[in-house]
């Protein structure tokens, strides 16, 4: 049964319409974002307990935590320097064995036992003789007509907030529950799920599952419904763009293509080539292209985004190209007016330090105006960073706006710089590969096209992991190869906007380096630097009059001198390894070998684990996914960010049978009820998106 249409559901009421939730538990609830009686149902709890089957105190152990229980055969508070330490300690008992239980500095822990108390007791040994634990999780073990809710039976273990008792939100989830599961219907239009538990079953048994099977079972339902709610929420929203928009003709004639490919000093690959066929379609379509190009460091990104520009000056529009940092812009900005003004395209420059370098910009008292003015006398390309998307600056017949290193902008100023135009094209690149999960979910309304092979005669890369110990050998492998003509990066982890006390500590770091490196040449980069001097050290590092450069991860994307062989990254074990092997692609560009170290002294093996994934593999793909395993999407994909949607249930790393059933579910929602989908009858709202 279905609620009645155009009628609020019950389950949209706030928590405070329940009984028993008071302003002070209201209050508790919304600090874990709980408001309605549907986000208290789709609390999701964090572990199980099976509190049918317990391990014996005898049989805890140091490795893994477990739960056991037992009657409180003794208690205490100590306090001691002074009265200002304490601690809280209580003795458990199962007939067997005793546990000692500990709470540090915590002497109102006191208020919630009492002697003969029978508790649950979840946690690992902190020492075996006398057992003991420390900061246990507890929940003391009540009667009462309601204790079936709480033992004998898998139970929930859900997260909390300061002052929020586990047992009292259990037994409230347990009779919201209870009233309102009638209430949770399958969401309308409704898909066939022959494979998945019903809607309501599914919330049932996220919270009190007869087996600890059925709780993955309920997980994926609940899953699939939040990424149906997402999909559906693309398709629409590029459904809704197609309708409102005509593309603009570029496809091109290739009267600047032809002399541009034959001056360009190398034969594009047969994976450029398949990728500009793609592009050249979208771009003389009806709708205008969305399209993300993918492709991992130093696949030739830049040659295909000049191809990309060329079509659309061929058509008479001009481009925008946006990229994340002034370095990067400005190396753009060298290449394409070597490139585009013999073919006589106009190439002008907008960063936040520097302007064009066009004479004609120079003498202009009003820059807004020249720049305006020179667009529309010629064909040109604008390259810049975010300085393009800022004031009232205007492009006149934009055709195509082009993002290099797409991730390091969001979803919002990638929507900005297209509102400058008419709807231009969209072509936006990166080099974080990102795994299909992905792909589907933050970039489910563009076009992916992946540029899968490196172009050939690539010199190898070699990574190591190596300790600090190590590093006098090191450094002296790298003035063998300074000697051998080549040139090194020595990346230190800082990042970019901290503090002056970071900025002292690269300092440091660059006075040592100079003295083992001595009589080589080390420049210094760093994010405190203003654009010119910025340049002035990239100059004399691509004009090898710098041997070796210290950077702080500001290089990491883009940066192109084939020279330098060799990626030396200390604390590597700070970075993600998707920025690591950003960095990494600074080398390897040229035919010669190349070699990247990573320095960590990090003790735990999973760091180490980490690291070593590095050493094994260069291919992108793999190590995307590996980060996201490993750290989550919002790391993987930085904190710059936006528009990623917030799941409770959806696993980003695992679920990509999910996520594809998903779009195809949304796929047919979407043709067989069209209107319903922008009106408020849609009942597929699983998600959120910032
Ligand atoms: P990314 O994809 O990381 O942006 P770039 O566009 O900077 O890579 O290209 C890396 C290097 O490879 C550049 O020096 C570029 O000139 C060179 N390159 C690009 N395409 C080819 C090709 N087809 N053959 C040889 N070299 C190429
Ligand atoms: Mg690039």
């Amino acid at each position: 049964m279905s609620p009645p249409e155009n009628k609020i559901s019950p389950l949209k009421n706030p928590v405070t319409s329940l009984w028993g939730v008071g302003a002070e538990r209201a209050a508790q609830l919304a600090r874990l974002e709980i408001f309605t009686v549907e986000d208290l149902l789709l609390h999701r709890p964090k572990r199980y307990e099976d509190r049918r089957h317990f391990r014996k105190i005898s049989e805890l152990t140091k490795d893994e935590p477990f739960t056991a229980r037992g009657k409180i055969v003794a208690l205490g508070l100590k306090r001691f320097r002074g009265g200002n330490k304490s601690v809280f300690e209580i003795i458990l008992d199962d007939g067997l064995a005793r546990l000692h239980c500990r709470w540090w500095n915590l002497p109102f822990m006191e208020n919630y036992f009492a002697m003969g108390d029978e508790v649950f007791v979840f946690g690992k040994l902190k020492e075996t003789k006398p057992r003991t634990m420390d900061h246990p999780e507890t929940e003391v073990i009540e009667g009462g007509e309601e204790s079936f809710i709480h033992i004998n039976r898998i139970a929930p273990i859900y997260p909390l907030t300061e002052g929020l008792p586990q047992r009292w939100l259990r037994g409230l989830i347990w009779r919201t529950l209870e009233k309102f599961e009638s209430q949770i219907v399958e969401p309308k239009p409704a898909p066939d799920l022959k494979f998945f538990p019903t809607r309501a079953n599914a919330v049932r048994m996220i919270h009190f599952p007869e087996e600890m099977t059925d709780v993955e079972i309920a997980r994926r339902r609940l899953a699939l419904d939040e990424f149906v709610a997402l999909q559906l929420q693309i398709q629409s929203r590029r459904k809704n763009f197609e309708a409102r928009t005509k593309a603009l003709p570029c496809g091109g004639d290739n009267r600047l293509m032809k002399p541009f490919l034959m001056r360009l000093g190398f034969k594009l690959s047969d994976a450029q080539t398949k990728v500009l066929r793609e592009i050249r379609h979208d771009m003389s379509s009806e709708h205008p292209m969305r399209r993300l190009l993918q492709g991992d460091v130093g696949s030739g990104k830049t040659a295909v985004a000049a191809c990309s520009a060329l079509m659309a000056i061929e058509s008479g529009f001009n481009v925008a190209l946006m990229a994340p940092t002034e370095i990067l812009a400005e190396q753009h900005y060298r290449n394409f007016v070597k490139w585009f003004e013999p073919l006589g395209v106009k190439v002008l420059l907008q960063t936040g330090s520097r302007k064009t370098a066009s004479d004609e910009w120079r003498v202009a008292s009003d820059k807004q105006t020249a720049i305006s003015s020179l667009v529309t006398r010629h064909l040109s390309l604008t390259i810049g960073t975010h300085a393009l998307l800022t004031g009232g600056f205007d492009l006149p017949k934009l055709g195509l706006v082009i993002i290099d290193e797409q991730h390091k902008f969001g979803v919002a100023q990638r929507e900005q710089l297209v509102r400058k135009g008419n709807y231009p094209h969209l072509l936006v690149m990166t080099a974080t590969p990102i795994p299909r999960t992905l792909g589907l979910t933050l970039y489910g309304d563009l076009d992916v096209s992946t540029i899968e092979e490196m172009p050939a005669g690539r010199g190898k890369i070699k990574t190591f992991v190596r300790t600090t110990d190590k590093l006098p050998k090191v450094i002296e492998f790298i003035r063998e190869n300074i000697s051998g003509g080549r040139q090194a990066y020595v990346v230190y982890p800082r990042v970019e906007d901290s503090g002056a006390k970071e900025l002292k500590a690269v300092t440091v770091e660059f006075e040592t380096l100079k003295k083992l490196l001595a009589p080589f040449r080390v420049g210094l980069l760093h994010g405190r630097l203003n654009g010119a001097e910025k340049e002035n050290v990239m100059a004399g590092f691509r004009a090898n009059k710098i041997h070796v450069l210290l950077s702080t991860s500001l290089i990491e994307v883009g940066v192109d001198v084939p020279n330098a062989t060799i990626m030396l990254i200390e604390n590597a074990e700070s970075f993600g390894l998707a920025q690591l092997h950003q960095l990494r692609g600074r080398i390897g560009r040229g035919a010669h070998e190349s070699f990247c170290i990573l320095i960590s002294d990090a003790k735990n093996a999973e760091a180490r684990d980490r690291l070593k994934i590095l050493e094994e593999t260069n291919d992108g793909f793999k190590i995307a996914e590996a980060d996201l395993k490993l750290r989550g999407p919002g790391e993987l994909l930085g904190h710059e960010q936006s528009g990623l949607a917030k799941f409770r249930f959806g696993n980003l790393a695992e679920d990509l049978d999910l996520i594809r059933q998903a779009q195809e579910i949304a796929r047919e929602i979407s043709t067989a009820v069209e209107h319903e989908l922008n009106g408020k009858t849609c009942a597929w709202n699983y998600c959120e998106r910032d």
